[in-house]
C-alpha cells in the first residue's frame, strides 16, 4: 500500500507545471470574489463617511471631487466584478500597474478628503490586503512601497501639522504589518490549498483504481463461475451416462449372450440372417454405450503430446450421436505430417466438439462442414486446425459478444461452449479465433504451437496410425 501511495505522488508530481497552473488559476479566482467584495465595501463605506460627514458639518477640501473618485472607484469595481464573472482576473497580468493606480486614487481621494488624517488612508491597508491574497509576498511588499511613495508625495504636498506628520511613520508601521501578516497568511493559505488539492487528487486515483480492481475480480468471478458450472454439468452428464452403460449393458449381454445361444443351434438361413442382424446392433448399442462412458469419464489431466487426428476422430465420433448431425456433409483434411502438440487431450476433444456441433447448429441439411489441420511458420511453427461452415454466418453484433459467457442465440444454448473453448486454448499457449460473413458461413480456428517433430517417434507414430 506504501509503495502504491508512493507511486501516486509521483504520479502527482509528474504532472508538472500544467497542473499546477490550474491550482494557480483556482486560487486566483477564489481570491478574485474576496478582493471584490473587498472593494464593493470599500467604496460602500467612502460614500457613508463623505455623506455622514458633510451632514454632520465636517469640512472637507471638495466633497464633490471625493464623490467623483469614488464613482471612479466604483466603476472600476464593476468591472472587476464583471470579470470574475467571466471566469477572469481583471489586470491579472500588472499587479504594479494596479497598485501604483490605486495609490494615486487614495492619495486624491486623502488630498481632497481632510488630508494627511482622512479616514480614506485606511484604503491602503485594505489595497495591500488585497494585493498579499491575490499575488506572491514579493509583489505585496512591492505594493506597500508604492503605497509609502504615495504617502511621502501626499505629505510633502500637504506640509501637514508636527503632530499629523509624525503619525506617517506609525502608519506606514501598520502598513508593514499588514503586509507580512497578509503574506505569510496567505502563503500558508496557498499551500493548504495546494496539499488539499494533492490529496484529492490522491483520493481520486485510488478510487478509480479500488473500482478496476473490483471490476477485474468480478470478471474473474464470473470466468470462474462459468468453469464451475460446465464442469458440474460434465460431472452430471458423466454420472448419468454412468447410469444408463449400468442398466443398458446388463440387459444387452443377455440379449447378447441369447443370440449367440440362438446361432449356435444351427438355424435355418432366414433365422440365421435375422440373428445377425440382431448381433451387429447389440453391438452397435453397446460401443455407443462404451463412448458415451469414455467421453463423460474424466480423463487424466495430464498435458502431454497430443496428435490432433486423433482428436478429431474422436470429436466426430461423439458428434455423430447429436440429433442434427445427419444431413451433414463433413470433411477431414488432416496431412500425414502434421506435428503433435502439447495438451490435455480430453480438453482438445471438448473444444473440437464444441466448434463442430456449433458448426452441426448452424447449417441446414446438405450444408458443409470442412475439417483442415496444416503447419504454419509464423516465429515458431504452429498447427492450425480449422473448421469451416456454409451455414448462417454470425452477425457483426455477435461477433462483438461471442467469446462472453453466458451469450448464446440457441434456445436450449449454455454460451458457455466458445467461453471454456477460448480458455482451454490459451492455457496451451495458443489462440482461438474466428472469421465470419452473414449469410455465408463461418470459420474457426485453433493455432497452437507445435511439438518438434522427433525423426525415430514419429516415424514409429505413423505407423502404428496405419495399423489402427
Ligand atoms: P452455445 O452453443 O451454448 O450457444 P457457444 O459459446 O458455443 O454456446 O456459442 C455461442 C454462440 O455463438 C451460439 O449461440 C451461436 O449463436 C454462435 N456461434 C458459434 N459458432 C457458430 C457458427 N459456426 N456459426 C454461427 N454461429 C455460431
Amino acid at each position: 500500500m506504501k509503495g502504491e501511495n508512493e507511486s501516486i505522488v509521483k504520479k502527482n508530481a509528474r504532472k508538472g507545471p500544467g497542473w499546477e497552473l490550474e491550482d494557480a488559476s483556482k486560487w486566483e479566482l477564489a481570491a478574485e470574489s474576496i478582493v471584490v467584495r473587498m472593494r464593493w465595501f470599500g467604496v460602500a463605506m467612502g460614500y457613508i463617511l463623505v455623506q455622514s460627514r458633510v451632514a454632520l458639518g465636517v469640512e472637507l477640501r471638495d466633497p464633490s471631487a471625493v464623490r467623483a473618485f469614488l464613482a471612479l472607484g466604483a466603476g472600476y469595481a464593476a468591472l472587476d466584478l464583471a470579470f470574475h464573472r467571466m471566469g477572469e482576473v481583471f489586470l491579472k497580468r500588472a499587479p504594479l500597474f494596479v497598485a501604483t493606480m490605486e495609490s494615486i486614487f487614495i492619495a486624491l481621494l486623502c488630498y481632497h478628503d481632510t488630508g494627511l488624517n482622512s479616514p480614506f488612508r485606511w484604503y491602503y491597508l485594505l489595497s495591500l490586503v488585497c494585493c498579499a491574497i491575490r499575488y506572491r509576498p514579493a509583489t505585496a511588499w512591492l505594493t506597500f512601497c508604492v503605497h509609502c511613495a504615495s504617502l511621502l508625495c501626499l505629505t510633502t504636498i500637504l506640509e501637514p501639522s508636527r503632530a499629523d506628520r509624525l503619525s506617517v511613520p506609525v502608519f506606514v508601521g501598520v502598513l508593514a504589518w499588514v503586509t507580512w501578516a497578509g503574506s505569510a497568511l496567505s502563503t500558508l493559505l496557498k499551500d493548504t490549498g495546494r496539499r488539499l488539492e494533492r490529496v484529492n487528487e490522491e483520493l481520486r486515483e485510488n478510487r478509480a483504481e479500488l473500482e478496476r480492481r473490483v471490476l477485474e475480480r468480478s470478471e474473474a468471478l464470473r470466468a470462474a463461475q462459468a468453469r464451475v458450472i460446465h464442469q458440474e454439468k460434465m460431472a452430471a452428464f458423466g454420472l448419468l451416462a454412468a447410469g444408463i452403460a449400468h442398466e443398458v449393458g446388463n440387459p444387452l449381454a443377455a440379449l447378447s449372450s441369447l443370440v449367440q445361444l440362438l446361432r449356435r443351434r444351427q438355424p435355418d438361413t432366414y433365422s440365421l440372417e435375422k440373428l445377425d442382424l440382431a448381433a451387429r446392433q447389440l453391438d452397435r448399442i453397446g460401443r455407443t454405450l462404451r463412448e458415451l462412458v469414455d467421453f463423460s469419464r474424466p480423463g487424466p489431466l495430464v498435458e502431454g503430446p497430443v496428435r490432433i487426428r486423433e482428436v478429431v476422430d474422436e470429436a466426430l465420433g461423439i458428434a455423430k450421436y447429436y440429433h442434427s448431425t445427419k444431413g451433414r456433409i463433413i470433411t477431414t483434411e488432416l496431412a500425414e505430417d502434421v506435428p503433435n502438440v502439447r495438451a490435455v487431450r480430453d480438453h482438445l476433444v471438448q473444444v473440437v466438439l464444441n466448434l463442430v456441433l456449433n458448426a452441426i447448429d448452424a447449417t441446414v441439411k446438405g450444408g458443409r462442414i470442412d475439417i483442415k489441420a496444416e503447419t504454419i511458420e509464423q516465429n515458431g511453427t504452429f498447427l492450425v486446425l480449422t473448421l469451416q461452415d456454409d451455414g448462417r454466418g454470425i452477425s457483426i453484433a455477435d461477433q462483438c459478444r461471442l467469446f462472453q459467457p453466458y451469450f448464446t442465440t440457441k434456445t436450449r444454448g449454455t454460451g458457455l461452449g466458445l467461453y471454456i473453448s477460448r480458455e482451454i486454448v490459451e492455457e496451451f499457449g495458443g489462440r482461438l479465433t474466428f472469421e465470419s460473413d452473414l449469410g455465408r458461413g463461418a470459420t474457426f480456428s485453433v493455432r497452437l504451437p507445435a511439438l518438434k517433430v522427433e525423426p525415430t517417434r514419429s516415424i514409429s507414430v505413423a505407423a502404428e496410425a496405419r495399423s489402427a
